[in-house]
C-alpha cells in the first residue's frame, strides 16, 4: 500500500478549529461566550481567543463552553522599527510582556508551552530578513482573514515559501483574525489530525504538522509513492504541488470545467520541500504543511 504523507493515513479523527480571534475583551465586538458559541454553531471543535496582550481565561470566560477553547493570547512585540504580532496558543498567562523583543517573545511563549505563530507577515509588510531574524517559532499564518478583507494583504505564501526554500521548517496557518465588525469569520481554519479533543492533544498535533489549512476545500489524502506523489481532495479547479523549482510544471487545472479531484505528479528533480494546494471552483484554497521529503532525482 502507498503510503500516505501525514496528517493523511493517521490514526485519530479530523478536528476544525480556529487559531485567531477577538472578542469584546481587546478589539472584537462579540463577547468571549458569543464568540465561541458561534464557532460551536458552525461546527468548530476547537478556538483559540487571541485578545491583543491579555489571555481570555475560557474557565473565567466561558466556564460552560461548548467546544474546547484554548487559552491564548495575540502579544504585541517590535525590534524597530519591525512590529511583530506573535500568537501564543495555549498559554495560561502573558508569558512576558508585550511590545517587547520578538524573539524574545517567541522563546517564552515556547518556554510557557504554547504554540507560537507570526501573524500575518504581510499585514505588517515582512521582508524575508524580518522573518528569517527569527527562530524557534512552530509556524507562520499564511492565510488571515482579516487582513484580507481589510487591505488585500492576507495571504502570505510568498513569505513562507521564501522562508522555507531557505530551511526554516515552519508551518503554514489559516486563520480568521476576526473582529466581527463584518464577516471575517468562517473563513480560514485548520483541520487537525488526533487522537481526541482535549488541549494537549490539539496543542501535540499542531506542533507536530498533524493539520492543514483550509479556506474551504478539503484534502483527503496525499501519497508519496517513489517520485510519484497523489493528491485526493473536494472538487477542485487546480490542484498543485509546490515546491522549490519552477521548470517543472507540478499542476492539474479543470481546463474542461469538469472539477479535478485527483492528480498524480511525477517530480523530476531533487525537492528540498513539497507542499499541496488545492484550489476549489470559488477560488477558495486549501494548503497541506511542507514536506521536506528529498525525493531522489531522476537517473538520468
Ligand atoms: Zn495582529
Ligand atoms: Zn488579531
Amino acid at each position: 500500500m502507498t503510503p500516505s504523507l501525514p496528517p493523511f493515513g493517521q490514526p485519530g479523527h479530523w478536528f476544525k478549529g480556529n487559531l485567531h480571534t477577538h472578542t469584546t475583551q481587546s478589539d472584537g465586538k462579540v463577547t468571549p461566550s458569543e464568540n465561541v458559541q458561534w464557532h460551536a454553531d458552525h461546527g468548530y471543535h476547537f478556538v483559540a481567543l487571541t485578545d491583543h496582550n491579555r489571555v481570555t481565561d475560557p474557565r473565567a470566560w466561558v466556564p460552560d463552553a461548548p467546544i474546547l477553547v484554548i487559552p491564548s493570547v495575540e502579544i504585541s512585540a517590535r525590534r524597530a522599527p519591525v512590529e511583530y504580532h506573535i500568537l501564543a496558543i495555549g498559554v495560561d498567562a502573558m508569558p512576558i510582556a508585550h511590545n517587547g523583543d520578538p524573539q524574545a517573545t517567541i522563546d517564552a511563549v515556547n518556554a510557557a508551552g504554547g504554540l507560537s505563530i507570526v501573524a500575518h507577515p504581510y499585514w505588517h509588510d515582512h521582508t524575508l530578513e524580518d522573518l528569517l531574524a527569527l527562530h524557534g517559532h512552530h509556524g507562520i499564518e499564511i492565510f488571515n482573514a482579516g487582513c484580507w478583507l481589510d487591505i488585500q494583504k492576507g495571504h502570505s505564501l510568498v513569505h513562507w515559501d521564501a522562508v522555507l526554500r531557505r530551511g526554516q521548517r515552519v508551518l503554514g496557518l489559516a486563520t480568521d483574525d476576526s473582529h466581527w465588525v463584518y464577516p471575517d469569520y468562517g473563513r480560514g481554519w485548520e483541520l487537525a489530525r488526533a487522537p481526541r479533543l482535549d488541549q494537549p492533544a490539539i496543542l501535540e498535533a499542531l506542533r507536530r504538522g498533524q493539520f492543514y489549512s483550509t479556506m474551504g476545500p478539503e484534502i483527503y489524502d496525499v501519497q508519496l509513492d517513489g517520485r510519484q506523489v497523489t493528491v485526493r481532495c473536494s472538487p477542485a479547479r487546480s490542484i498543485f504541488l509546490v515546491g522549490d523549482y519552477y521548470h517543472c510544471p507540478t499542476a492539474a487545472h479543470a481546463w474542461d470545467g469538469r472539477p479535478l479531484t485527483e492528480a498524480t505528479f511525477t517530480m523530476h528533480r531533487q525537492q528540498e520541500y513539497l507542499r499541496v494546494e488545492v484550489v476549489d471552483m470559488d477560488y477558495q484554497s486549501a494548503w497541506t504543511n511542507a514536506y521536506f521529503i528529498g525525493i531522489e532525482p531522476e537517473s538520468r
